[in-house]
């Protein structure tokens, strides 16, 4: 029996049902299924909500950072520095476009990609960092930046679990040359289906990433294949609905960062918890709420056991996979992502979950520290 789950889309869609139903149906009205006018403006108004001149729609977040890096000329030889602990897609688009990924240990405190690390790992061959602004809250972006324009390097954010953060008062997305996104489901803004999209104040480059992802066709005459390209494009149905989701970003948002206060407060001196960071400047959008004890799996049975949901956000480190065993990846070179995926553990946190049910899984792990206690 589960009682609080780890994310709950249903409880979503029932508070917005005529407005997803009814982007749907004009969608089906209309056959506009894939880009055409709905993934228009879905592009117009999420390029505004983030402060980006331009914004594409894509088939998913992989394919962003895909086509990203490669219309930005990633290509064999060229070396593309990414966090160790993250989604697999920040690592499988370097690959993707023939170059080799590098993982750079994540910081201590954020669980985001380490500047330091980033310029200890820069050599003659790198091409681009890849900040990933994990759980929902930026990298260092101005350490970061630093370090590409010393080095001359090109930036592609992952913004996959991060829209509308901030960093410096700036949204993330918006900072790099490219700024990736993902509206799969589960994410802050999510679809009924896959999808993605890619931000960019760059014209050229945006017309490049529109030609590769639609088959390295003309935009505006069909049959004009200037190169070939891949397919990956937005459709109607998602883009439709993710433009009536958009609507409610900010107050879901906000219902997040409340809810992951709430947490904060009640779990402040439980066992050996260690609760969620922000760095000075940051806006957490809490995508993940991501907790850590050295007790990780005793408690994660346990929160099981009472009908509490959780998730590990990643139990393998990306170096610790088999996919990158080649890299040669060990233990002693990603100290902090090597401890830490023993450690994390990713409570539930959405909009719908009430104050009540963050009151049951704090209690709930209160209660486990205080039975485990030698
Ligand atoms: C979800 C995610 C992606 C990939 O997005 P998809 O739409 O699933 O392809 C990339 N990076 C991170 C950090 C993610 O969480």
């Amino acid at each position: 029996m589960t009682t609080v789950p780890y994310l709950d889309l249903a409880a979503q869609y029932a508070a917005i049902r005529d407005e997803i139903d009814g982007a749907i149906a004009a969608v089906i009205d209309a056959s506009a299924f894939v880009r055409g006018p709905f993934v228009d403006e879905f592009e117009r108004v999420f390029a505004t909500a983030i402060g980006a001149r331009h914004f594409l729609g894509t088939g998913n977040g992989t394919d962003a950072l895909f086509v990203a890096l490669k219309m930005l000329g990633m290509a064999p030889g060229d070396e593309v520095i990414t966090a160790a602990n993250s989604w697999i897609s920040s690592a499988e688009c370097i690959s993707l476009c023939g170059a080799t990924p590098v993982f750079a240990d994540i910081d201590l405190d954020t669980h985001t990609i380490d500047p330091e690390d980033v310029a200890a790992k820069v050599t003659p061959r790198t091409r681009a960092i890849i900040p990933v602004h994990l759980f929902g809250q930026a990298a260092d972006m101005g350490a970061l930046t630093r370090i590409a324009e010393k080095h001359d390097l090109l930036v592609v954010e992952d913004c996959a679990q991060a829209h509308l953060a901030t960093t410096g008062g700036q949204i993330v997305g918006t900072i790099g040359d490219a700024g990736a996104f993902s509206f799969y489901p589960g994410k802050n803004l999510g679809a009924y289906g896959d999808a993605g999209g890619i931000a960019t104040d760059d014209v050229d480059l945006d017309a490049r990433m529109r030609m590769f992802a639609d088959h390295g066709s003309d935009p505006t005459t069909k049959h004009d294949h200037r190169m070939e390209g891949i397919n990956s494009r937005l459709d109607g149905l998602q883009a439709a609905l993710l433009a009536a989701k958009l609507r409610h970003l900010k107050d879901w948002t906000a219902l997040r960062q409340s809810r992951a206060r709430l947490y904060d407060g009640l779990l402040a001196g439980v066992g050996d918890v260690v609760t969620p960071r922000v760095r000075d400047g940051n806006d957490h959008v809490y995508h993940i709420y991501c907790i850590r004890t050295a007790k990780r799996d005793e408690l994660r049975d346990h929160l099981h056991r009472r009908g509490i949901a959780t998730g590990i956000h990643y139990p393998t480190a990306l170096p610790f996979l088999r996919a990158y065993e080649h890299l040669g990846g060990r233990p002693e070179d990603y100290p902090v992502a090597h401890r830490y995926q023993g450690e994390i553990l990713s409570l539930p946190i959405y909009p719908e979950l009430s104050d009540e049910d963050v009151r049951r899984v704090a209690d709930a792990i209160s209660d486990f520290f205080a039975s485990t206690r030698a």
